[in-house]
């Protein structure tokens, strides 16, 4: 973290990926109203046309994006990824660390972009699939439909 550099992730288009309407910097309270849960982020990077489009990501402090600009859907298989992963984790598979990479080395894509929170509507199917691949490699059962479900809980409308 110390040696990242600064500005990194200010955003690189003030367009939105989606509908190609201005994006625009607000509060949490603005996209969850009274319902903005303790240590989640303060501001947004939403678009213009929300809700009509539900585009947005979350921000850092100092305004830089915590990842690439989402939709409900990719926000919805994001985590799923994220489900995943901390089944990979709790039987021992492998850490956090060593999944990124098989994302980075499958996908062909830096480390950094191997994270969820950077995955985009191109390429986080594959994520999911590869990710579904190391639980069966390892012989590990799960409902794939219970993983999969949509589960629009606060927390998750959140998640970065
Ligand atoms: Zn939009």
């Amino acid at each position: 973290m110390g040696r990242r550099k600064r500005n990194r992730n200010r955003p690189k288009s003030e367009i939105c990926p989606y509908c190609g309407s201005k994006m625009i910097f607000r509060p949490a309270e603005y996209l969850f109203m009274d319902s903005v849960s303790p240590g989640s982020s303060k501001n947004y990077y939403v678009c213009s046309h929300y809700p009509d489009c539900d585009a947005y990501m979350a921000c850092d402090d100092k305004f830089e994006l915590k990842g690439r600009v989402a939709n409900g859907w990719l926000r919805h298989q994001r985590l799923v990824a994220h489900r995943y992963i901390d089944l990979i984790t709790a039987n021992r598979i492998m850490q956090k660390s060593a999944v990124y990479m098989v994302i980075a080395t499958k996908l062909g894509v830096s480390l950094r972009n191997a994270h969820i929170r950077f995955s985009n509507d191109g390429n986080i199917e594959k994520i999911i699939a590869i990710l579904r691949e190391i639980l069966d490699n390892n012989n590990v059962g799960y409902d794939r439909n219970k993983i999969e479900r949509p589960l629009y809980t606060r927390k998750n409308l959140q998640e970065d």
